[in-house]
């Protein structure tokens, strides 16, 4: 092996490492991030847990107070047929009449509010019943995905610092001018700052390449970026 096709592969191996550390990277944050999004989810589904509780404390009680005053009224009715009854005197009979009259009104009234009182307690019911679904559907997530994440986490932390040390490595074997390069390509491609160039062409952009670069860039010249996309080319023979 000719030390320009060295040099091609050890840029190669090095963009390479730079590659893996960026997926090893972004596997990292997503990982983080579902597991912050699960927790946030329970969190939030168990605040609104709380709330519907409340509400459906309030709905309750809203419904055992209709409830109350619908068996007032029906109790004075019933009273009141008593004493119609009991009494002689038509004027008397046709007060109490009346008031049976109004009392009728007001129970149907108070009907219709126990009837709305007992829809939202049924409703926020369903509410409570499906939010604790979601509770435990996200539980059951955190207990098995929260696990293999921290153990994926702790795996990504370990191979990180070995390609990170190896790509250190390889980069200090570098020669100044081409670390700059590197770094300055690397910029704005963090994880390919390499291109093959073969078939005169850029294999990461597909442009094709003017004679004389390509054949410097087969001469082994190292520091020319391709014209299409800036990545630092490299030529290895077997891509011919
Ligand atoms: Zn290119």
């Amino acid at each position: 092996m000719s030390v320009n096709e060295k040099l091609g592969k050890h840029l190669l191996r090095l963009s390479d490492k730079d590659n893996q550390i960026c997926n090893f990277v972004n596997e990292q944050r997503s990982l983080i991030s579902r597991r912050d999004s699960l927790n946030s989810d329970i969190e939030s589904l168990n605040s609104q847990l709380v709330i519907k509780e409340a509400a459906q404390r309030d709905a309750a009680s809203r419904q055992a107070i209709e409830e109350h005053r619908l068996k007032e009224e029906q109790a004075k009715i019933v009273e009141r047929r008593k004493q119609i009854a009991m009494m002689s005197g038509a004027k008397v009979a046709k007060v109490m009449e009346r008031e049976i009259e109004i009392a009728t009104r007001s129970v149907q009234s108070l009907e219709e509010a126990m009837a709305k009182a007992m829809e939202d307690v049924e409703s926020i019911n369903g509410e409570i019943t499906s939010i604790k679904e979601q509770i435990d559907q996200t539980q059951q997530s955190i207990n098995t995905e929260v696990p293999q994440i921290s153990a994926r986490l702790s795996e990504i932390d370990n191979e990180l610092k070995s390609v990170r040390s190896e790509r250190d490595k390889s980069f200090a074997e570098l020669e100044p001018r081409l670390q700059r390069l590197y770094k300055r390509v690397q910029g704005r491609y963090p994880g390919s700052p390499v291109a093959v160039a073969s078939k005169s062409s850029c294999r990461s952009c597909f442009r094709a390449l003017p004679q004389q670069t390509y054949n410097q860039i087969i001469a082994g010249y190292y520091l020319i970026q391709c014209p299409g996309c800036a990545r630092l080319l490299v030529y290895l023979p077997e891509n011919k």
